[in-house]
């Protein structure tokens, strides 16, 4: 994904600028502390590994693991960089991190994924741990997968180390509420689009219907919004009256009475509201003319492109930034990490209403922030969160020199 590392690189360039924080530390957020390639081995095949640690101004490296076969060393360094301005912007102390493994998961066995994970951990081992990088899920890894590392994490350092990743399950020392937590994020962004734009009742499409795009629709549905069209890999569905939800994730795909979608379409859908929870660069330059929804919203990392993005505002589209939309999850992950150390205890209560916190007041500040340069026509909300988030790590930068 040379496309998401170039837009971000310029994204910082840009707003850094406009910031008006020294050059020189501008620069520096254009490159990263440490970025780690290495090789996996799981029985006879071998996979290409990464974990990029971008920058920790603010605390200690945070940030997801993927394992797609879409991964790539830019990919990855371009996300970790997101990290790091989604951590600024809803000011958490934690500095920015990802990792992945360019893998296919699709003929794999559990066995296999556990051979991957372990096989992840003892690569990376040096260079993570609770108060140095601390990854957490991301595309295609989930809570077994965090319940295996940390395992295998305290197997190599000998002692248990609950904080060393975020996302485990309950019973394993995870926290009640992290697996909604991004889905219910989106969703808090959701709710004060709606408030903001004077929004009644909006139509609502939703492209991508792992973890994220389902607990978005969830909460949505729960609330009696009407979710027109949801896509899952393979495509999906589309229904006039709003698709019905139900408890298990892979019956709303049958036993309904729906026309079928594909995720191209989805994309060019007449809603209110999109939902874009899939993956990187789904709105670009070639389809961003025939986007008809007023309002975008990025749930997965980079989903449109910088040039997209460009023609959608030129058109009257307001795009809500990843690093908002999706910072749940990584709020969520703090509240996790706290509780390991034994600072405080959360249950899902509290942790809805520091997401809900965090999030509100990222966005307001975003608003907020709009009016201080509302003389220039091509402020956007992409690149106020940018621009607030680069002040708060310079300014935390100078409080640390
Ligand atoms: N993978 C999620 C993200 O992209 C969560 C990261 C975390 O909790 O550390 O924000």
């Amino acid at each position: 994904m040379e496309k998401l590392l170039k837009d971000t690189k310029k994204q910082i360039k840009k707003e850094g600028k406009r910031a008006g924080v020294d050059p020189v530390f501008v620069k520096k957020l254009l490159f990263s502390e440490r970025l780690l390639e290495f090789t996996v081995q799981v029985g006879d095949n071998y996979y290409s590994a990464y974990r990029s640690q971008h920058n920790s101004i603010m605390g200690p490296y945070k940030g997801g693991l993927r394992f797609s076969e879409f991964t790539t060393r830019d990919e990855v360094e371009a996300l970790s960089m997101l990290m790091t301005l989604k951590c600024a912007l809803v000011d958490i102390p934690f500095g920015g991190g990802k990792g992945g493994v360019k893998v296919d998961l699709k003929n794999f066995s559990k066995e296999e994924v556990e051979t991957l994970s372990r096989e992840y951990v003892k690569g990376v081992f040096p260079l993570i741990g609770p108060d140095v990088d601390i990854p957490a899920p991301d595309m295609n890894t989930n809570e077994e997968v965090m319940t295996i590392m940390t395992d295998e994490y305290s197997k190599i350092k000998g002692v248990s180390s609950l904080a060393s990743f975020t996302g485990k399950p309950v019973e394993k020392g995870g926290l009640e509420g992290r697996t909604e937590a991004t889905g219910y994020g989106g969703f808090v962004i959701f709710k004060q689009l709606c408030t903001l734009y004077n929004l009644k009742n909006p139509t609502v499409a939703v492209q991508g219907f792992g973890n994220v795009g389902f607990n978005f629709c969830k909460f949505a549905d729960e609330d009696g919004f009407k979710i027109k069209a949801v896509t899952k890999r393979e495509g999906g569905i589309k229904r006039e009256e709003g698709v019905v939800f139900k408890k298990n994730k892979d019956d709303i795909f049958k036993e309904q009475e729906v026309n079928k979608i594909t995720n191209k379409d989805i994309l060019e859908m007449d809603v209110d509201v999109l939902v874009l929870a899939a993956t990187e660069g789904v709105v670009d330059e070639e389809n961003a003319d025939k986007v008809k929804a007023k309002y975008i919203i990025s749930l997965a990392n980079g989903p449109v492109t910088r040039k997209a993005e460009k023609i959608l505002h030129k058109r009257g589209i307001v795009v809500i930034p990843d690093i908002l939309a999706n910072s749940g999850g990584v709020v969520a992950s703090y509240c996790e990490w706290i509780q390991n150390k034994g600072e405080e205890k959360y249950n899902k209560e509290k942790v809805f209403s520091f997401i809900k916190e965090k999030l509100s007041k990222a966005f307001e500040e975003i608003k907020k922030t709009e009016k201080e340069f509302q003389s220039d026509k091509k402020i956007t909300p992409t690149k106020m969160a940018t621009l607030i988030a680069i002040r708060r790590l310079d300014k935390s930068f100078k409080n640390n020199a």
